[in-house]
């Protein structure tokens, strides 16, 4: 099977497909790629948490860097191909202005996708709402009405209602990949000079172990609250 992951920011990847990414990976028969949409830029940008001093030092550009280089590094940490691995470097932030272009960037690569993975509609989040609207705008233009819509919220931008309650299902995880999260989540420095966010995902993957998703069909795009 393809399986194609849209993240809109450089760690997304591990708070919403990340516990469920793991039992695809091992499953060892999938075709899976990843389409990190921006370059994380503007992390530091809204000033109200606390930062460790040498981000006052660092350029927007030195910060894209740094997080296009993690999220590099995050598909290492999983054993996927580096060819499976697609940079938009869309600068976050500027929501809906790169959705046309990232609809274009997203078409060749989902063209005979099995499972498209996206973040849920109703995002609190602009580029996460952009990044669902990317994946969703390119798969009508392609018309792909026989594959799979994996549906998943990173928890602080929003919820599952209960008009899809029949498409979701709650995945829990075992401590060994409780293990393998916390050891990936060290890959994202860039974070950890975030003080009161870090400590906020730390502290996530240290008590979480089950994660909703909802999966649905071409012909439910616009009927729920959640796709
Ligand atoms: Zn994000």
């Amino acid at each position: 099977m393809k399986i194609v992951i849209f993240e809109p920011h450089p760690d997304d990847l591990l708070f919403g497909p990340g516990p469920i990414l793991l039992e695809w990976i091992n499953e060892k028969k999938h075709d899976i790629h990843v389409i990190t949409v921006t370059d994380g830029r503007a992390c530091y940008r809204s000033g109200d948490d606390v930062y460790s001093e040498d981000v006052a030092k660092m350029t927007e550009d030195d910060v894209a860097k740094m997080r296009i280089n993690e999220a590099k590094k995050s598909i290492e940490f999983l054993g996927l191909p580096h060819q499976n691995h697609h940079l938009f470097n869309f600068h976050d932030a500027d929501g809906q202005k790169y959705v046309k272009e990232g609809i274009e960037k997203a078409k060749p690569i989902i063209k005979d996708v099995d499972r498209l993975v996206l973040p849920s509609t109703h995002n609190l989040h602009e580029d996460h709402q952009a990044t669902h609207d990317i994946a969703v705008g390119a798969a009508k233009e392609l018309n792909l009405t026989d594959i799979e819509y994996f549906v998943y919220f990173i928890p602080s931008y929003g919820k599952f209602q209960e008009d899809s309650k029949d498409h979701q299902f709650e995945y829990t995880i075992d401590e060994v990949k409780a293990e393998v999260l916390k050891e990936w989540l060290n890959i994202y420095q860039s974070q950890a000079k975030i003080k009161w966010t870090w400590k906020m995902s730390a502290r996530f993957l240290r008590k979480i172990r089950t994660w909703t998703y909802a999966r649905y069909t071409f012909t439910d795009i616009g009927t729920y609250y959640n796709f």
